[in-house]
């Protein structure tokens, strides 16, 4: 009982280190050297750093749509709880990254889908694609998402308020060890207990 307990103290203390260190990149990058870095070998000041060089891969299930990124940490990395996101995903809330389109190459088939849709009422929730999910020319932030038309996958988007960069839903990279997000959005349309996942009684247990 201990043991588990601890072990998730030093998870949750993990996830609140990387949170920060995430969120702290950008400050950590202006400065010429971090305090604490200078155990880092010699050629090496950032050993861990943001500013690593990655190669990860999203793909849809059936693994036709693959979206690979080659580049540093994204800067933006953030859950969405809007009823939008929450259809979209099945899931109760959205995680996507956002990452500069010169570091992304896209692989396979996909179906777009746009939202707000044209011509379509306005939707009775606000939504992080548009404030009601109406379609007009001034609409800001149109979504366009782009699913696996073999498997039902959403892998990516591109939203026309942010054209130089291309949206990847976290899940699809399959990697517990992608950044967590830095920020969390439309909470008003949350379910409650997304914010404390650990604090789940789980009476069913953990599946292995
Ligand atoms: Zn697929
Ligand atoms: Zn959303």
């Amino acid at each position: 009982m201990n043991t588990k307990y601890s072990r998730r103290s030093v998870l949750a203390v993990g996830a609140l280190a990387l949170l920060d260190a995430a969120m702290s990149s950008t400050t950590a990058q202006a400065q010429t050297q971090a305090p604490g870095s200078g155990k880092a070998p010699a050629g090496k000041p950032r050993s861990k750093q943001a500013s690593a060089i990655k190669t990860r891969t999203a793909s849809c299930n059936c693994g036709q749509l693959r979206v690979t990124c080659t580049g540093p940490d994204p800067d933006r990395v953030v859950m969405c709880n809007c009823y939008l996101c929450q259809k979209k995903t099945g899931s109760p809330f959205s995680l996507q990254a956002r990452f500069p389109n010169e570091q992304v190459k896209i692989e396979g088939k996909s179906t777009a889908w746009r939202f707000p849709i044209e011509g379509a009422k306005p939707t009775p929730y606000r939504t992080c694609a548009g404030s009601d999910g109406i379609a007009t020319d001034s609409a800001a932030d149109l979504v366009t998402s782009h699913f696996c038309p073999v498997c039902g996958s959403t892998v990516y988007y591109y939203r026309k308020s942010d054209p130089a960069r291309t949206g990847v839903r976290v899940g699809a990279f399959a990697d517990p060890t992608f950044p967590p997000p830095m920020g969390s959005g439309f909470e008003e349309y949350a379910h409650p207990w997304v914010m404390n996942i650990s604090a789940l009684s789980m009476p069913l247990g953990h599946h292995k």
